[in-house]
């Protein structure tokens, strides 16, 4: 299924908020099937290793505290192209240069509280979704 599934998560100012069942709409309506899904609130340790790509970035500390400030939905999504065509659909990682109409430009207010995480290549789909989700709930 390479290329075909991408990973995301309704981050916690968005799930907060309300507009966890909007953003699942805009997936299904932007054409993507659910594969997976679970409301999790993670751990410092879990939201680090996640993340640890970005380990040395300056806003490191900062998006490990915000994303263990409330709960997320994760979820695997299909559809071909998912990767690209997700990062469409949420648009850029500061909302305030999202696109008109897309998740993070209508539900996100700040470059950090940015309301959903999307996979940025299809390798990283597959290592994401596997840190979330054993194989029998993928397929
Ligand atoms: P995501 O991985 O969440 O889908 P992204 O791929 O658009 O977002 P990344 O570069 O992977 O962006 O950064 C991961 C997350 O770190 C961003 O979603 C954002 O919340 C936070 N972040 C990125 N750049 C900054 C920054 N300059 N200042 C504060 N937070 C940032
Ligand atoms: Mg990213």
């Amino acid at each position: 299924m390479a290329g075909n599934i991408t990973f995301t998560m309704i981050k916690p100012d968005a799930v907060g908020n309300g507009y966890t069942g909007k953003i699942i709409n805009d997936f299904i309506e932007g054409g993507f099937s659910i594969r997976a899904m679970k409301y999790i609130h993670l751990t410092k340790d879990q939201a680090g290793a996640f993340y640890a790509v970005h380990k040395e970035r300056p806003f490191y500390n900062d998006l490990v505290e915000f994303m263990t400030s409330g709960p997320i939905v994760a979820a695997v999504l299909e559809k071909d192209n998912a990767v690209t065509d997700f990062r469409t659909l949420i648009g850029a990682t500061n909302p305030a240069e999202a696109a008109e109409g897309t998740i993070r430009n209508k539900y996100a207010k700040s470059i950090d509280a940015n309301a959903v995480h999307g996979s940025d290549s299809d390798e990283n789909a597959q290592i994401e979704a596997s840190f979330f989700f054993s194989a029998i709930e993928r397929f």
